[in-house]
């Protein structure tokens, strides 16, 4: 390994007791989307006493911040590294977002270190709700990321691989709108709501079967009617769509109205469609930035593994496509334990847990190090950067 890559692992092995400090503090305290004012203000105090400056609640989300070293001249290439930081409602940080925020840290202030006076390039962007909140696309909306080359973050897992794919994803209300009637007397006078959302439900299943392998949809019924004496004049539900590309996503989105308005037309009933913002977008993977990655993971002595191909979403899709962005996974657990599951929250804090936080600190720190310092490696990740989704 070069000299520089040993003493960033050096610094980050001499900051883990805070680091770890970070972890334990965030699992303690767990926040849902959007309450995260805890872990801002121990993130942002423990950056301050790092000699960084923080600015709280950019891009108008009150529980964001942002981490510049004090002092420094602003300057280009910029390199975000984000902080997640926000917990699930009932079990705590069963995605290991305590992880990701003390890792992210541990990266900045290792790197802040080695770059002195020209850490100017060097950001640290805390970015809130990431779970259903899409606190990036926020950010992103509000110009956050206007100024910067490049965003990096891990997440912890039950692989190690520098990247995978993300599914666009579309979240709506399906309300069907009907006229109701006593059940058995005036049947004839009614209008069935229930009835036109299950037609509808049944048409969206019947398409599944002519969608491509990356395409999910996926929902519940909220409200199916008051009394099975009585037609129901009023239906609803929630619905997912999911798909490897936005145009894929937007496609199957149109095709679930269709079938709205097919049962529409069958029953005689109306409907109407809301759709719940952000929608997330699709991975747009970076190979170049991922890439180098991995190369930094093989030299901290990680064993890369096969994507196991199971695929979610997340903000980050969104933020990666307004700058070339990657998200590798470390493994805390095998592939028997599932994120959002209190074992997983567990790991966290584990020997292995721990292990990994500092490795992921150390392979974005490192990471960031090639992408500052390397301008082949700049000019490549822009032209991964370039090519249409
Ligand atoms: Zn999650
Ligand atoms: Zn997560």
């Amino acid at each position: 390994m070069d000299k520089l890559k040993e003493r960033i692992g050096r610094e980050v092995e001499s900051l883990a007791d805070d680091l770890f400090a970070v972890s334990d503090f965030l699992l303690a305290n767990p926040e849902i989307a959007y309450q995260e004012f805890k872990a801002r203000d121990y993130l942002s105090r423990m950056l301050e006493q790092k000699g960084f400056e923080v600015k709280k609640g950019v891009g108008n989300v009150e529980t964001s911040f942002l981490a510049r070293p004090a002092d420094c001249k602003l300057s280009r290439p910029t390199v975000a590294i984000l902080a997640e930081y926000d917990a699930l409602p009932k079990i705590g940080h069963g995605c290991g977002h305590n992880l990701i925020a003390a890792a992210s840290l541990g990266a900045v202030v290792a790197l802040r270190l080695i770059l002195g006076d020209e850490a100017g390039g060097l950001v640290l962007v805390g970015t809130p709700a990431e779970e259903g909140g899409g606190g990036k696309v926020r950010l992103a909306e509000a110009g956050v990321f206007e100024e910067m080359d490049a965003a990096m973050m891990f997440h912890p897992g039950s692989t190690n691989i520098p990247g995978k794919g993300m599914l666009g994803r579309i979240k709506f209300n399906i309300e069907f709108f009907g006229r109701s009637a006593h059940a058995s007397g005036t049947p004839d006078k009614g209008i069935n709501a229930l009835d036109a959302l299950i037609l509808a439900y049944s048409s969206i299943n019947a398409y599944r079967q002519h969608m491509r392998p990356d395409g999910r949809i996926h929902g519940i019924i909220t409200h199916g009617g008051d009394a099975p004496n009585v037609i129901p004049d009023y239906a609803a539900g929630l619905f997912y769509v999911r798909a490897g590309s936005r145009t894929y996503r937007d496609e199957l989105f149109e095709r679930v109205k269709k079938c709205c308005k097919g049962a529409a037309l069958a029953t005689g009933a109306e409907f109407k469609i809301e759709v719940h913002r952000p929608a997330l977008d699709s991975m747009k993977r970076n190979p170049a930035l991922e890439a180098a990655a991995m190369s930094n993971m093989k030299e901290l002595g990680i064993t890369i593994d096969n994507d196991d191909g199971r695929l979610g979403s997340s903000d980050m899709g969104n933020l990666s496509h307004y700058l070339p962005a990657i998200h590798p996974y470390l493994a805390i657990v095998g592939s028997e334990i599932a994120s959002h599951t209190v074992e997983f929250r567990d790991a966290t804090v584990s020997t292995r847990g721990r292990k990994t936080l500092l490795n992921a600190a150390k392979m974005l720190a490192m990471t960031a190090w090639d992408f500052l310092t390397s301008p082949e490696l700049r000019e490549k990740v822009l032209q991964d950067f370039a090519v249409p989704e």
